[in-house]
């Protein structure tokens, strides 16, 4: 049989040079996540490793060679039902290297790194495996942009109405997921990622069942989503608001119930603010990114209309809070703020809600009942609802930006809603500050809520 070496890639991330001699490195163990779009592999290692991966062909297969390594126990041939890997076989070469091999249903593109230790987690080797798209996932397909047909020069006679959409869009995020397993109980030993996806799909269900509401959630199982890409998902789906679902430790354990944060563009408003943003900002070192090159998480936050959004993230956390009071203890009685990089996105009111802490081994009982879930779930909801009640929040022309009302086919006009500001809208439109500015004969910076605004041409 023929084979055919299709793709070759050397990584030498991480590797630490030993001169004189080839460490052996011993696998520990091997761990499989499964998320819509792909498939990830982590091997626990005993240090750093030089390795090769390449894909072969008839049939299709991926071979992850490791030098000088050795399995710390016996590893059978596994095979599995998911979408991409048939089986995993390993075998050692002559020469001290180790093989495995992952036989494949269908072809995939294999993408390897090493992670260096952090916290309590030692050298890890992920390899990703692509799917194709999920391309017919309903939650997120129904607001693809349609807008740019209807902005199209091509036919300027032809004024298109964007369709009404008719949900405010509720983006649900379970923290951690996958190999960021969040905060552990130290009762049951109860992982933070499993009992947050409990309450944000009983939230969902409580938010589609209102006819005015729809929920997308940023991870539907137990997979690692990186930060920034929650939040992509959120503003892919144009959400109107972004709730961050938790449940972390505290040394102490007496520390107990919920609270409320919001993004802070300074310092941190306590210690434990910090402390807590600090805890889940690593979460993409535990669950694993390649390198974190994203604007959102990296950038510096002076767009002025960042400060408009946390305006709207305090009053939306309040709301929670309130609704929270009945559910439990509250542990701060203010929404609190941090440096929190989920809960960064301009466009969209964003909070993170730590339930209620899984190092207190009272509350980490309750964060395990059904009960105690659907009560936090329904406590947030009441708040969500509260908030978009006061604010009169209504679903917005789905396809264009939010507030567009298109009066004929050249000119947008634009509604000021409150808390948005002249750069905030210029940059949502990608229009030029300064066009705004002359296209609606204003001097300074300020807009007031209720009023129109011409959008300049693109
Ligand atoms: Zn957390």
């Amino acid at each position: 049989m023929r084979t055919t070496l299709v793709l070759v890639v050397f990584s030498f991330l991480g590797l630490i040079s030993m001169p004189g001699q080839a460490a052996s490195v011993s696998i520990q163990n091997l761990r499989m996540w499964r998320a819509p779009d792909n498939t990830r592999l982590v091997l626990d290692l005993s240090g750093p490793l030089n390795h090769k991966i390449f894909r072969l062909k008839n049939p299709d297969r991926i071979v992850i060679d490791i030098e000088s390594a050795s399995l710390s126990k016996p590893m059978p041939v596994m095979t599995f039902d998911g979408p991409i890997i048939k089986s995993i076989r390993t075998g050692h070469r002559g020469n001290g290297d180790l093989r495995i091999v992952l036989d494949l249903k269908r072809v995939t593109q294999p993408k390897s790194f090493l992670l260096k230790p952090f916290q309590s987690y030692g050298y890890r080797l992920v390899i990703d495996l692509d799917h194709t798209p999920d391309a017919d996932d309903p939650e997120f397909e129904k607001d693809k942009p349609a807008a740019i047909e209807s902005a199209s020069p091509r036919e300027p006679s032809t004024p298109v109405l964007p369709p009404r959409r008719s949900e405010i869009v509720i983006a649900i995020d379970a923290g951690h997921g996958g190999e960021d397993p969040g905060a552990i109980g130290r009762r049951y030993r109860t992982r933070e990622k499993h009992v947050v996806l409990s309450i944000a799909k009983e939230l969902k269900r409580l938010v589609d069942r209102e006819p005015n509401m729809r929920a997308v959630m940023t991870r539907k199982g137990d997979y690692f989503v990186p930060l920034a890409r929650r939040v992509h998902m959120a503003q892919d789906a144009r959400a109107d608001i972004f709730i961050s679902i938790h449940a972390d430790s505290l040394p102490k354990k007496r520390a107990r119930g919920a609270s409320v944060y919001a993004l802070s563009q300074r310092g941190a408003t306590s210690r434990l603010a910090k402390r807590l943003a600090d805890q889940e900002n690593a979460s993409d070192y535990i669950g694993g990114i390649l390198e974190n090159k994203d604007p959102i998480v990296q950038k510096v936050l002076v767009d002025l209309n960042q400060t408009s959004t946390i305006v709207d993230s305090l009053a939306l956390g309040r709301d929670i809070l309130t609704s929270l009071k009945p559910v439990g203890d509250i542990h701060s009685a203010n929404v609190e703020q941090a440096g929190f990089a989920v809960l960064k996105s301009p466009f969209m009111p964003s909070v993170l809600i730590e339930t209620a802490f899984i190092s207190n081994p009272s509350e980490e009982k309750r964060l395990r009942t059904h009960r105690f879930q659907r009560q936090m779930a329904q406590g947030i909801f009441s708040g969500i609802r509260r908030y978009v009640k006061r604010k009169d929040l209504r679903p917005l022309p789905r396809a264009v930006p939010s507030g567009t009302v298109r009066h004929n086919d050249e000119t947008r006009v634009h509604i000021v809603r409150r808390g948005e500001t002249l750069s905030g809208i210029a940059q949502r439109y990608g229009v030029k500050l300064q066009a705004l500015r002359v296209a609606n004969n204003i001097s300074g910076t300020s807009v007031q809520a209720g009023e129109s605004l011409q959008i300049p041409g693109l």
